[in-house]
């Protein structure tokens, strides 16, 4: 008979705080094993002792039946003393050194508990904080690693003798569920409004309800932070909400009740139900049915909504209970992070909450929600957050030092790496106030401390405005500086190891290029460390420079002063003041021969929309001069000025509106030119910002018929510049954007078609140039599903190879990212 042998066993990767201790122990006895588990660091280590070919089928199954939650790295297998051990013990975790710690994210109920949550006879029924060691929160509880009770913000309840007996049961399934609770011993709702406080759960859930019933906007503390919550059915609570926060049209995501009351208020592809329902819970962005009953006030003007199911068991009751869909929106004061204490939410929500549901676990570390946008049939994430953060990746090399890359300054993320490894954390939001700078210093001394590696470097944008300076200068770390596009075109790089030349499409909204000038519709041909700026687009003066971002008739006024175009006078200024009842204002083009001209060489009239009126002369003269005007070949603030230029958004009241507007419009089906200009007399805003909700999309048969002039794109001439870079022409799109006998939705659409077409022309040049057959398309203006897919599906044709991100957010949230990758190959 073989005699019994040891082995000791280290595995890393995701096996903490996911049930994985328990799930070996089960193993062992299964498998006649003797010995022990444990967890080290971010590791678990065990001592197994039994039979050769038990030892080896115990192994194998390690890997093959680990639990869903975990994601364990290779077995480290070696021979060692056998202890002659008689069972198979679970010992105290053990901190050592040499770190290879994974922060497990926050995860939904899972199926069983969700049983219990609902089962009478259970002593969990509607226990709001019903968790197992499969589900429940668990980034945004743990405070020091390894993961243990004592390292949660759970150490503060003590558990009573029935959890005690569940926790120290190898065979039951909250074996070692660190944040285990019962309505004995756990966490527990606490409703405050200006007349009443209740403190017992069913009595807070049900005044938390019949305020929502009632249209009041109730604050409810989640997982991650606060939500801002209220009937997603009535206008008057949206309109509420909206004047209070103040949040004139930002969209609103909406929670659903389940899968079935999603599918009734918009369009769920089956293929992306499960994604919709998976443990992450994040918000998709979907588009809109026709009659759905929720509020017109929740998205206007876009034909997309994002929604969520409930992402906790607190969640599910609400809705259930609630019986219908609630606006679900972050509570925190516009652009700051998310807030998580009570105290603090109750002073700083006060004006915008009727009462609050609070609950009395503490939330560690603030997590927004996810969101994602489905392009090109991929849901690819907009935002990172609750459930999907810290976003742990893997490095091509390893790093020769720990570096802290500090990304962008709106969306801002950071993202920490050692090693070959490299984590980035949730959303932090736009640096422009204390409290996110604030956050960023926490999130990055958090991230350091959990992960037990001290950054002896950051790296950071090239712009020398970001927010995050200042942070940088006091931390006395050396920097390491890196160009805003060529971080996008990395971070994209990176996810397609198998490419190795490309040319890659960054358009945004603006970053710091290499000649001091602001980028945003840049084409790079090359690789991580050795990007080459390939081709833009006809550079603009932006008159105001930063504040063209929320001004979009600045953006419009850059464009039509630029190319000597002008409109006549209208019934709406482009600042969006009234206009003057008189006589026509002059133009003030500075390149136009004819300051009278008011139409274009096509014959056609331009929109009514008068430069002369656009601005103050005072703006035009520093415009002409140069004077707070930076130079920019942005694609984003292109489409803020179709925007503007279509009379659908002169002023933004939240980043991206016009852009995002307008692509809502080009989705909209042809309508008759009459309704259209009959719209634009009446106010050219009431009908852009009510499109009809359609169920086609572009390219479908509803689109309109081949000929249809929304399929004709404009042709934008396309030319080598005098420094060898191919430049394609924007002015040819002012006649058609000002043209009221187009519908809106027509100029919309072959707006956003002439680009495509543009971006088809100049990657055909590059390479005929280079040879090079992969594109890439990266920046915040590819958020555009509408570009996107046109662009993808064009280039196709063309014979390319097409790549979107899909893992990091192809907006400024990756941009840390990106930063580490470039770092690494520069
Ligand atoms: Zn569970
Ligand atoms: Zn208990």
């Amino acid at each position: 008979m073989p005699e019994r042998e040891a082995r000791h066993i280290t595995i890393s990767g995701r096996v903490q705080g996911v049930g994985f201790r328990p799930f070996v122990y089960r193993l062992a006895h299964q498998h006649d094993i003797t010995g022990w588990v444990r967890n080290v660091d971010g590791a678990v280590d065990i001592h197994a002792e039994g039979l050769p070919a038990h030892l080896e089928r115990f192994s194998a199954a390690l890997l093959v039946e680990a639990p869903p939650l975990s994601a364990p790295g290779p077995l480290c297998i070696t021979p060692c003393p056998t202890d002659h051990a008689e069972h198979f013990a679970i010992l105290d975790s053990q901190s050592g050194t040499g770190a290879d710690v994974h922060l497990p994210p926050d995860g939904f109920v899972c199926a069983d508990c969700l049983a219990e949550l609902h089962d009478p006879y259970n002593r969990r029924h509607r226990y709001p904080f019903i968790n197992c060691t499969q589900c429940g929160p668990r980034y945004t509880l743990i405070t020091a690693l390894p993961y243990d009770r004592p390292g949660t913000s759970m150490r503060g309840f003590a558990q009573c003798p029935e959890c005690l007996r569940e926790y120290e049961n190898p065979l039951d399934r909250r074996f070692h569920a660190e944040p285990i609770a019962c309505p004995v011993c756990g966490p527990h709702l606490q409703y405050v409004s200006d007349v009443e406080t209740f403190n017992d759960d069913e009595a807070a859930l049900a005044a938390a309800i019949a305020a929502l019933r009632d249209g009041k906007i109730v604050a409810v503390k989640g997982v991650g932070g606060y939500h801002l919550l209220c009937d997603a059915t009535n206008d008057a609570a949206i309109a509420r909400l909206r004047a209070r926060k103040p949040r004139p049209a930002k969209p609103l995501a909406v929670m659903f009740p389940d899968v079935e009351s999603l599918r009734r208020a918009v369009q769920v592809p089956p293929e992306l139900e499960v994604f919709v329902a998976s443990s992450e819970r994040p918000i998709v962005l979907l588009t809109r049915r026709a009659d759905t009953g929720l509020s017109e006030h929740i998205a206007p003007g876009l034909a997309e909504i994002g929604c969520l199911l409930p992402y906790s068991p607190l969640h599910a009751l609400l809705l259930n209970d609630f019986g219908g869909p609630l606006v679900a929106t972050s509570g925190n004061l516009s652009g700051e992070p998310v807030l998580t204490d009570n105290a603090e939410a109750q002073t700083r929500l006060n004006h915008l909450a009727d009462a609050f549901l609070h609950h009395d676990r503490p939330i560690v570390r603030p997590a927004d929600d996810p969101v994602y946008r489905v392009i090109a049939g991929t849901p690819r994430p907009l935002r990172l957050g609750r459930g999907s953060a810290p976003l742990e990746l893997e490095l091509p090399l390893h790093l020769p030092e720990p570096v802290l890359a500090l990304g962008s300054h709106m969306k801002n993320t950071l993202c920490l790496a050692w090693g070959n490894r490299a984590v980035v954390s949730p959303h932090i939001g736009e640096l422009d106030t204390p409290r996110s700078l604030d956050t960023l210093a926490q999130v990055a001394a958090d991230l350091q401390r959990l992960y037990q590696v001290q950054a002896s470097r950051l790296v950071v944008d090239r712009h020398p405005g970001y927010g995050y300076r200042r942070y940088a200068r006091d931390s006395g770390l050396p920097l390491s500086e890196v160009w805003h596009h060529h971080a996008h075109a990395s971070a994209l790089a990176w996810e397609f190891p198998g490419v190795n030349e490309w040319i890659v499409f960054a358009w945004d909204g603006v970053g710091l290029g290499e000649d001091q000038t602001l980028w945003g519709g840049e084409a790079f041909t090359g690789a991580p460390g050795r990007w080459q700026r390939a081709a833009s687009f006809r550079s603009f003066r932006l008159p105001g420079g930063d504040k063209a971002g929320r001004e979009p008739w600045r953006a419009a006024a850059a464009l039509l002063w630029e190319s000597g175009q002008t409109a006549p006078s209208l019934s709406r200024k482009l600042d969006g003041s009234e206009p003057d009842r008189g006589e026509p204002v002059e133009p003030q083009c500075p390149h136009s021969a004819d300051p009278g001209q008011a139409s274009t060489g096509s014959g056609r009239t331009l929109h009514p929309l008068s430069t002369g009126s656009i601005a103050p002369e005072l703006l035009h003269q520093a415009w002409t001069h140069g004077i707070n005007s930076p130079v920019s070949s942005s694609v984003g603030r292109l489409f803020d000025a179709a925007a503007a230029l279509c009379g659908i958004c002169t002023h933004a009241s939240f980043e991206g509106e016009g852009p995002m507007r307008l692509e809502a419009l080009a989705t909209v089906r042809p309508e008759p030119v009459d309704t259209a200009q009959e719209s634009l007399v009446e106010g050219l805003v009431q009908f852009a910002v009510r499109p009809e909700p359609v169920e086609a999309s572009p390219g479908s048969a509803e689109w309109g018929p081949a000929s249809s002039p929304f399929d004709v794109p404009i042709a934008l001439p396309l030319e080598l510049d005098p420094l060898g870079l191919w430049r394609s022409d924007w002015a040819p799109l002012l006649p058609m954007l000002t043209d009221v006998t187009l519908s809106i939705a027509e100029r919309a659409a072959r707006f956003h078609l002439s680009l495509a077409q543009a971006l088809v022309e100049q990657a055909q040049q590059l390479r005929a140039q280079t040879g090079i057959q992969a594109v890439g398309l990266t920046g915040g203006v590819f958020q555009n599903r509408v570009l996107a897919e046109a662009a993808i599906s064009r280039l196709e044709d063309a014979g390319f190879i097409v790549r979107l991100p899909q893992r990091v957010p192809v907006n400024d949230a990756g941009l840390s990212f990106g930063q580490v990758i470039e770092f690494l190959h520069s």
